[in-house]
């Protein structure tokens, strides 16, 4: 008999992201035993950190918002967290644009503070500002309401989105780009509106403009935090929850296939030949990979299957991890984000690197954020800058193994890191000089690390199609299977956070009464 198959667990559940450990720990606060199973060595998904030469960096998380004191998720993360968890607030500037040759934007919390912002920049636009601003407040509202039909019964679904159609169909329905044109034709105000569609991953054309609002908002709504720590400490204070409650987090094991029988969900097989069974397994892999990758060919509803299989996947992304040694505020590090867009253009990714340049990238210095953080004698800090690709980009090595890409792979990584290396010198030049380490990652790495389709970290664009799918249930139509994480919600770690809370709100629905406080 292979190892497991005599151990029957109440849930597993596949992926340790923070939607997975979401879904573990709240099934394990009411007495589940959960067997929680990562790929990847190091168990957090992408809240991990990891460390080079005395510097430590995380992989996704820059800041976070709804974690102030008295918001509904941060409530949820205390109830979660075997040990009280902290974050340390950004302070009011979260954000700065830096808009081709424009003077730096900052952008600060909350709503009324940004709308200031705002009509600092742009004297004359005081009303498309104010209907901006106002317009985020509400599309935020109805897509809290529309998380929550991710975990009730198709009929109270259909309830709740007949009751809220018109919000639906103005906010959900269409994109960011549709809702800017109908506010302002200033193509400088636009961009500004929109510059922080990274957050989300869903380019201002294609992404829903609830999806924007929702995790843009949530920013102007109870300010940006940073966990203190780093974002390792997600899973530091988690998987605690789920051992004490007679559970297991075992990173390292690959799943390759759900166990069926009797057309249910009955346990999962791993890439080593281990079985292991339940009557529930979560997946918080992502919808598409789930279906591409964990279902027996031919099983499933096809009309769900071929749902999601049309949904499209997010963006993919390079990563430059700096190490700086030195006074690194002094030559310009702030706790505030950078987004930098050289020619002004918002909606655009880097499709053909390494040619030409990234038409916009991310800065972020995290040690900074962290009050935790040693410098040491040396002042060593953290940093990070992003752009954002298409898996095109690397696709052409995808099927060979790391280490075997060859001269043409390392000599296309170099002209990457090359370029991202002279824009943040122009950029941010007494910065530079400061660098002692960096390292480039591609959605290579992102597609290993995490097991994303094409290493598209956000998992499926926050499309209004995906927003209005009826596919995306924590329960799905088959028994015995249930999804999690960010593909549920929305993307970025409070998406994933409620895409598991909803998972396992839907198999126990005592959790809801915690999510009534
Ligand atoms: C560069 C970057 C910056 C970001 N910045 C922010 C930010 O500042 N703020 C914010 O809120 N969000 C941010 N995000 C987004 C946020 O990190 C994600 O939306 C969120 O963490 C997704 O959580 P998840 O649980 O859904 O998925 P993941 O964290 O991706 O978890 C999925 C897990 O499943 C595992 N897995 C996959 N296949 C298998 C298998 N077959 N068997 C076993 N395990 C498997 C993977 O290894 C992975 O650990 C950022 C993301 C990136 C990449």
């Amino acid at each position: 008999m292979a190892e497991g198959t005599a151990q029957a667990w109440d849930a597993i559940v596949i992926g340790s992201g923070m939607g997975g450990m979401t879904a573990a720990a709240a099934l394990a606060k009411m007495d589940h035993r959960v067997l929680l199973l990562e790929q990847y060595k190091t168990l957090g998904g992408l809240t991990h950190s990891f460390s080079r030469d005395g510097f430590s960096w995380d992989v996704g998380i820059h800041y976070l918002g709804s974690v102030a004191p008295d918001d509904r998720e941060r409530g949820m993360i205390d109830w979660l967290a075997h040990t009280p968890m902290a974050f340390e607030p950004m302070g009011a500037v979260y954000d700065t644009l830096h808009m081709a040759d424009a003077p730096p934007l900052a952008l600060s919390r909350p709503y009324e503070a940004q709308e200031r912002d705002l009509k600092d920049r742009f004297p004359d636009e005081g009303d498309a500002i104010e209907a901006w601003i106002a317009a985020l407040r509400d599309a935020r509202d109805v897509m809290y309401t529309m998380a929550s039909t991710r975990a009730v019964p198709g009929f109270a679904r259909q309830m709740i989105e007949w009751w809220n159609h018109r919000a639906i169909d103005k906010w959900c329905a269409r994109t960011t780009q549709e809702v800017v044109d109908s506010i302002t034709q200033n193509p400088d105000l636009a961009a500004a509106f929109t510059a922080q569609w990274g957050d989300h991953g869903g380019r201002p054309h294609k992404a829903s403009f609830g999806m924007h609002a929702l995790i843009c908002g949530s920013y102007l709504q109870s300010g940006a935090w940073y966990p203190v720590g780093g974002g390792k400490t997600f899973a530091e204070h988690m998987i605690p929850t789920i051992t004490e409650a007679g559970g297991e987090a075992r990173a390292g094991v690959r799943v390759d296939r759900l166990l069926v029988e009797n057309d249910k969900v009955v346990g999962l097989r791993t890439s080593d030949g281990q079985d292991f069974r339940s009557d529930i397994v979560i997946s918080n892999i992502g919808a598409r990979e789930t279906v591409q990758t964990l279902l027996p060919d031919g099983f499933g509803p096809e009309a769900w299957i071929s749902e999601i299989q049309a949904l499209p996947a997010s963006i993919a992304h390079f990563s430059l991890f700096l190490g700086f040694e030195g006074d690194v505020e002094e030559a310009g590090a702030t706790r505030s984000n950078h987004w930098v867009y050289p020619t002004g253009e918002v909606d655009a990714i880097w499709a053909d690197a390494p040619e030409g340049n990234p038409p916009g990238y991310f800065v972020s210095f995290a040690s900074l954020k962290d009050p935790s953080h040693d410098p040491g004698p040396r002042q060593k800090h953290a940093g990070e800058m992003i752009a954002w690709t298409d898996w095109s980009s690397v696709a052409r090595w995808a099927e060979l193994p790391s280490g075997a890409r060859g001269a043409e792979y390392r000599a296309f990584k170099q002209q990457v890191e090359e370029k991202m290396l002279a824009l943040f010198k122009a950029k941010f030049p007494d910065l530079a000089d400061l660098v002692v380490f960096h390292e480039l990652s591609t959605p290579l790495a992102t597609a290993a690390i995490t097991g994303h389709h094409e290493g598209r970290f956000y998992g499926l664009d926050g499309t209004p199609a995906r927003v209005l799918s009826d596919a995306l249930q924590a329960k799905t139509p088959i028994d015995g299977l249930f999804l999690s994480g960010q593909d549920v919600v929305s993307q970025g770690i409070q998406g994933a956070l409620w895409g598991g809370i909803l998972c396992a709100a839907s198999i126990d629905p005592r959790v809801f009464k915690q999510l009534r406080g």
